[in-house]
C-alpha cells in the first residue's frame, strides 16, 4: 500500500492529494506490510519511556520535533511485534519488541538518526551493509552511527544492518494538525461507497447478518450498514477465551452465538491451538456461527480488509466460506487501510473497543497463536488471571518454563529462527494401526477405508468436538466420540473437516 503525506499541511492523506491546500502528497516510503494506524497515547507514552531510557531524557521530543504533529504506527516484518514510527512525512524508526532481551527498543532509521545523532554513539568509518565495524561489551548501546549508516550490536560485534541513501530528513513547515480537513471529503466518499455496496446487497439477498467482532473493522461496518438503511441484524460470536473488554462489547449484537467452555473442553485433547493448527478457528468460531445463522441470512458482512495481512491481499470481496455453506460473505471495506478505518471511527465518532488504546493492535482471543509475545505480557499485565490460567494449562500438560516464555506453543513446525529458543512439541503420530480399538476403526472406515490415514487418525484420537456432526447428519457424537451412523454414504467429507487432520 501507498501512505503519502502533505508537507504543507503536516499530515498522512488517504488520497494523492491533500484536500486542505491541494498539494500532492509525498509518498513516504513504508514498508509492504505497514498499514499504518494513528498512534495513541498509549503507544506513544512507550515510545517515550523507550527513547529516554536508550538515549536520555529528551530524546523523545529530539524525535518528534513537532510536539503536536501526527504519528503513525506502522507493522514491520520481524519475530514479534515491531512498529514503524512514521511522523513529519517519514519512518523515523521501529520501535520493536526484542525477543534477546525481552523489551522494547527503539532503532532510528536514517531521518530518525539525523533528529537524534548528537546522542548516540560513533563509529568514524565508512562501511557496507553486514560488515563488521567493532567489537561490543556488555552495556555498550544497540546502535551506534557509523558515516554512512547504522550498527548494531549482535552478540560482542557491531554489524552495519542498514548503510543511509544520503536523504535528507524532511523540513517540516508548519505543524498544523489539518487531519481531518485535509481527507474529509475522501472519508465521505469511501464511507457512502461502502454504504451503497451494502444496500445493494441487501436488495439482492435479502436481510443482512453484520458480524461483529468487537473489532474496530466491524464496528465501522455496523456503523455504514446503519446508514445503509437496509435490514440487518448483529451477530456476535463469542469463542469463549475472549477479553472481558471484547466480551462488553457483545451488547451490540442482537444474536450471541457462544463456544460456551469448548477451549477448554477440548485443548487437553488437541493441545495448544497454532499457526499452523488451528482447530480453534473450526470449533470455537465456524461451528457456533454456523449454527447460529443457518436458515437466519443469504449473506453475512464482515470486517475483513486485505491491508490486514499478506494472506489477505488477495482476497475477494464476496465469496463463499466452505464452513458457511448456503451463506455468502461480503466485505464492504476489504479496500480499505488501517488509517482509512481510523479516519473513520474518528470522524464518525464511532465507538470502539478500549483494547485499541491499551496497546493491543488486533481484538481476538487472548491466547491466539497468531498474537506475538508482547500482547501476552499485555494480557498478563491487564488480566493476570486469564493469563494465569492458560499458563497453568501449558505447565501442566508438560511445556517448558522456556517454551512458555517464549511461546512454543504457536506452531507445530516452529520456525527456524525460533529454535534457538527450544523445541516445539510432538506432532499427533500416527498410532501403530495396531493400538487403534479395533470396533472405533471399522465404524469410521464407512467415511473411506481402514487404510486411510484420515481414518486412522480421528479413530485413534477423536476429541468429540462436533465439527464433523454439524455439516453432516449421518454422524452422531455417542459418549464424547464420533460415531457414523448407517446414514453415511462414504462422501468423505468429514475426513476433510475434522480439525485432527488439519496438519496432516
Ligand atoms: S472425528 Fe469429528 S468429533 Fe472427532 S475430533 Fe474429528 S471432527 Fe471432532
Ligand atoms: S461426511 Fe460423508 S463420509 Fe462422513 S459420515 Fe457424512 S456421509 Fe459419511
Ligand atoms: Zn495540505
Amino acid at each position: 500500500m501507498k501512505l503519502r503525506w502533505c508537507r504543507n499541511c503536516n499530515v498522512p492523506l488517504i488520497s494523492d492529494r491533500c484536500e486542505s491546500c491541494g498539494e500532492l502528497g509525498l509518498e513516504v516510503p513504508i514498508s509492504r506490510t505497514s498499514d499504518p494506524r494513528p498512534a495513541w497515547e498509549s503507544d506513544l507514552k512507550l515510545l517515550r519511556e523507550v527513547l529516554e531510557k536508550e538515549y536520555g531524557a529528551g530524546c523523545y521530543a529530539d524525535l518528534l520535533r513537532n510536539g503536536d504533529s501526527v504519528v503513525l504506527f506502522g507493522r514491520a516484518p520481524y519475530m514479534d511485534t515491531s512498529y514503524e514510527v512514521i511522523s513529519d512525512g517519514a519512518v523515523l524508526g521501529h520501535l520493536f519488541f526484542d525477543l534477546f532481551s525481552f523489551s522494547w527498543k527503539f532503532k532510528p532509521s536514517e531521518a530518525g538518526a539525523v533528529r537524534i545523532e548528537h546522542r548516540m554513539e560513533k563509529i568514524n568509518r565508512v562501511a557496507d551493509k553486514g560488515e563488521v565495524v567493532g567489537e561490543a561489551k556488555e552495556g555498550d548501546p544497540d546502535f551506534k552511527l557509523t558515516l554512512n549508516g547504522i550498527a548494531c550490536k549482535i552478540g560482542n560485534k557491531y554489524v552495519i544492518t542498514r548503510v543511509f541513501k544520503g536523504r535528507k530528513a524532511i523540513d517540516v513547515k508548519q505543524d498544523r494538525k489539518l487531519l481531518f480537513e485535509a481527507n474529509e471529503r475522501e472519508i465521505g466518499l469511501k464511507g457512502s461507497r461502502a454504504s451503497l455496496f451494502i444496500y445493494r446487497m441487501w436488495r439482492k439477498h435479502g436481510k443482512l447478518v453484520v458480524s461483529f467482532s468487537g473489532g474496530k473493522d466491524s464496528a465501522v461496518i455496523l456503523d455504514l450498514a446503519e446508514k445503509s438503511g437496509c435490514d440487518y441484524i448483529v451477530y456476535f460470536n463469542d469463542t469463549g477465551i475472549e477479553m472481558p473488554e471484547t466480551v462488553e462489547q457483545s451488547k451490540k449484537a442482537d444474536i450471541v452465538g457462544s463456544a460456551g467452555d469448548s477451549f477448554w473442553r477440548y485443548v487437553p485433547k488437541f493441545g495448544p491451538p497454532a499457526r499452523d493448527y488451528r482447530w480453534c478457528c473450526k470449533v470455537l468460531k465456524l461451528v457456533p456461527t454456523y449454527k447460529a445463522l443457518k436458515g437466519v441470512t443469504k449473506m453475512t458482512l464482515v470486517g475483513q480488509r486485505r491491508f490486514e495481512s499478506l494472506d489477505r491481499m488477495r482476497s475477494k470481496k464476496v465469496w463463499m466460506n466452505d464452513w458457511l455453506p448456503g451463506i455468502l460473505t461480503a466485505a464492504p471495506i476489504n479496500e480499505w487501510t488501517a488509517l482509512d478505518a481510523w479516519l473513520y471511527v474518528m470522524s464518525r465518532k464511532v465507538e470502539v473497543n478500549k483494547l485499541y488504546f491499551m496497546g493491543f493492535e488486533r481484538i481476538g482471543c487472548y491466547l491466539c497463536p497468531s498474537a506475538r509475545i508482547s500482547d501476552f505480557l499485555k494480557v498478563k499485565e491487564i488480566h493476570p488471571e486469564l493469563w494465569k490460567r492458560w499458563e497453568d494449562f501449558l505447565f501442566s500438560t508438560g511445556w517448558s518454563e522456556n517454551q512458555v516464555k517464549y511461546g512454543l506453543w504457536r506452531w507445530i513446525d516452529v520456525p527456524k529462527r525460533f529454535r534457538i529458543f527450544g523445541e516445539g512439541r510432538k506432532r499427533i503420530e500416527l498410532s501403530e494401526a495396531s493400538k487403534i480399538p479395533r470396533e472405533r476403526l471399522m465404524n469410521l472406515a464407512k467415511t473411506s477405508s481402514p487404510e486411510d490415514p484420515a481414518v486412522m487418525i480421528r479413530a485413534s484420537f477423536c476429541a468429540g468436538c462436533g465439527v464433523c456432526s454439524t455439516y453432516c447428519d449421518a454422524i452422531e457424537i455417542r459418549n464424547g466420540l464420533a460415531f457414523i451412523t448407517d446414514r453415511c454414504n462414504s462422501c468423505g467429507l468429514c475426513n476433510r473437516l475434522c480439525p485432527l487432520l488439519l496438519h496432516h
